[in-house]
């Protein structure tokens, strides 16, 4: 480093290898800024959001109408904590509410933190509601499922990584294979309190379920008296060309999990969504969070939440995931085996690479060095999951990145 220059990104770099756990493996971008899909590093270079922050970043980096209503809220009051009332929460909660189709929300802050509301809630239905003996609800879960990191969630993750040496872990969970309906049949017992399911397993590398799977889960869970949770962190408010996942199969579930995407891209903000019926369960003194629901965490959601819609940032997911998708394939008919597959459903597609052709991280990194930000999941799928601002002009800048860095040294 130039002494003149100041600190660049190698200092920062091993500044965070010296002092930050080793519990990640960074691609070597340091970010400095970002707007809208575009993020530039502290030299300066010149990025393209394909990542979109595993879906936190939606809106785009820091979108004027939510850097304002931000602002604005920090003018006022930011954190008052639940034992008071706001009037940012009540309006968010019923934009949430109307949007998702659900009667009641509540509000955490983080994806996990929304998933273990889903687990409490969904055990207490069980035994005060369908008449599980005490002590004995089971929820299925799916085999590759990603729900987040804390005890109970990785208790149940079927990932090695994820649990080794970290048991022991809360039993109450029995595991089905995503998209087979013969398979949660067989994992069921009288004690099933509910399922607890992504509508398309991201971490697991952008996997759809077979056409239909959903409405015969949605039959299934009516049928047996156990409730449909559906985990929509990365996939809800967009991100797959309709709102939320579900509405592909039009079904609805008996419960809503949501995050990433729902803090507008400036903060944590998640939610736990049902009818009365299924919400009462709780009563005061039952759950909490002391942000969840916090007055500038509400202030931004909604906002988020009027931009996608007076946006039509949905619509844009629609139109722009196929496009993005299309262009996708074209690489995959030109790459010959080192492209096993290019999978997913609006702005959310995986390329899985073939190991035995190439490595799906040294393309990730051979993008970033030619200003293209993706980033692998499980070793092999390269995961595309832009903002859904993101232009055609932008795809076709990117894509031929990504053709030039996969068709490398190829005649
Ligand atoms: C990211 C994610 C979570 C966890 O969210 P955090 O905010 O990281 O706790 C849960 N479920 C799904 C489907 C996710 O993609």
């Amino acid at each position: 480093m130039d002494s003149q220059a100041g600190p660049g990104s190698r200092d920062y770099v091993a500044l965070e290898a010296r002092y930050g756990a080793r519990n990640y493996h960074p691609v070597p971008v340091v970010v400095d800024r970002a707007l809208d899909c575009l993020v530039w590093d502290v030299e300066g270079r010149e990025y393209i959001d394909m990542m979109g922050a595993y879906s936190a970043v939606s809106h785009g980096h820091l979108h004027p109408r939510l850097v304002a209503a931000a602002q604005r809220q920090l003018g006022k009051v930011a954190v008052t904590s639940r034992a008071y009332y706001g009037n940012t929460l009540g309006p968010f909660l019923a934009k949430l509410c109307s949007i998702a189709g659900f009667q009641r929300a509540l509000p955490m802050n983080t994806g996990a933190e929304a998933v273990e509301t889903a687990i409490k809630c969904a055990r207490r239905w069980g035994y005060r509601v369908k008449g599980i003996p005490d002590g004995q609800a089971e929820i299925l879960v799916a085999r590759g499922n990603f729900h987040g990191r804390t005890n109970t969630i990785i208790g149940f993750s079927s990932e090695p990584e994820y649990r080794a040496g970290f048991g022991p872990f809360a039993p109450g969970f029995r595991h089905f294979d995503f998209g087979d309906m013969a398979s949660i049949e067989a994992a069921a017992t009288p004690n099933t309190c509910a399922v607890l399911i992504e509508p398309i397993q991201g971490e697991a590398g952008v996997i759809v379920p077979p056409a239909g799977f959903f409405r015969e889960l949605r039959d299934w869970c009516t049928r047996n008296r156990v409730l449909l949770i559906d985990d929509e962190v990365q996939a809800g408010l967009g991100r797959t060309g309709r709102w939320f996942a579900f509405e592909h199969e039009g079904i609805r579930p008996d419960a809503l999990i949501l995050g990433k995407a729902l803090g507008g891209g400036l903060l944590p903000v998640s939610a736990f969504l049902a009818d009365d019926a299924v919400m009462d369960v709780f009563n005061p003194g039952s759950h909490g969070s002391t942000f969840g629901g916090n007055a500038l965490a509400a202030a931004v959601a909604l906002e988020g939440l009027r931009v996608i819609e007076e946006e039509r940032l949905v619509e844009r997911a629609a139109e722009m995931g196929p496009y993005l998708m299309r262009r996708l394939q074209d690489v995959q008919a030109a790459a010959g085996p080192l492209i096993r597959d290019v999978r997913g459903r609006g702005l959310w597609i995986g390329v899985d690479i073939d190991p035995a052709h190439g490595s799906a991280r040294r393309l990730v990194e051979r993008l970033a060095e030619r200003g293209v930000l993706s980033k692998e999941t499980h070793e092999t799928v390269i995961r595309f999951a832009p903002p859904l601002t993101i232009t055609r002009e932008l795809i076709d800048r990117a894509v031929d990145i990504f053709r030039g860095v996969v068709l490398q040294g190829r005649p």
